[in-house]
């Protein structure tokens, strides 16, 4: 390579990477990125069904970009393993080897499948949440040293928890379900042997009732679809 050429390439390189870093800056890229960034995608069709229980039609799907990298800027000196930015969501490398699709279809039961794919499923849905704030409020994410923990009040409107703390209940809540849907299905699949069901059923009332719980906070903001089986007498008698 002569010296001209390596000349034009390292401009090439320095244009796109500060193009990169400018998109990056835009809280509403639109979908146009994607034709030119290789790590940019939309949110899959499970995805969108696994979402649609919690956020309904209040979340714009179409307009969330997935990103399979964190932001230009914050590649080498981030401990983030995702991150929001208007509809659009970093996900870092250790929210791999699944972030090409986070479906609930793709592992259909969390029971058999690595536990850190559940954590990352709930990332995900944390980070979404992020998208309804800025689609909601009109305000992009912006990182500062916000209290992560909480603690769940029903009476507590949910606008007065700060915005990673909102993030964090949605995220709680989905794993809830997705725990109660999976030992539902365990238990429907299981021979009646009545000690295991006993304390299989106590299990899935204590959940459900945590999930009503963070049920009526989020109805609050969000178009929630209970689960059928929390709805159900759950608590009937054993034979
Ligand atoms: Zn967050």
């Amino acid at each position: 390579m002569n010296k001209k050429t390596a000349h034009r390439l390292a401009r090439i390189f320095a244009w796109s990477v500060a193009g990169a870093m400018m998109v990056d800056h835009v809280a509403d890229t639109g979908p146009l990125i994607c034709t030119v960034d290789p790590t940019c995608r939309k949110m899959t069709v499970d995805e969108v069904a696994m979402a649609r229980p919690i956020f309904g039609d209040s979340l714009s799907y179409d307009k969330v970009l997935v990103f399979q990298r964190l932001p230009i800027n914050r590649i080498f000196n981030s401990s983030a393993i995702a991150l929001t930015h208007g509809n659009n969501i970093y996900l870092g490398p250790n929210m791999a080897p699944h972030r090409d699709d986070y479906g609930y279809a793709r592992h259909p039961s969390w029971i058999e499948t690595l536990p850190r794919y559940k954590d990352h499923a709930g990332v995900f849905v944390h980070e979404l949440t992020h998208v309804w704030q800025y689609q909601r409020f009109g305000r992009p994410n912006i990182k500062s040293d916000l209290e992560y923990d909480f603690t769940l009040n029903p009476d507590t409107p949910f606008p007065s928890y700060n915005i990673e703390q909102q993030a964090e209940i949605v995220h709680h809540y989905f794993e809830k379900r997705r725990d109660i849907q999976d030992l539902q299905s365990f238990i429907a699949a299981r021979p009646p042997e009545i000690m295991q069901q006993i304390h299989l059923r106590q299990t899935l009332m204590s959940d459900c009732k945590e999930a009503r719980q963070y049920e009526s906070l989020l109805k609050q903001v969000l178009p929630i679809q209970p689960l059928i089986v929390c709805a159900a007498p759950v608590a009937s008698p054993l034979p």
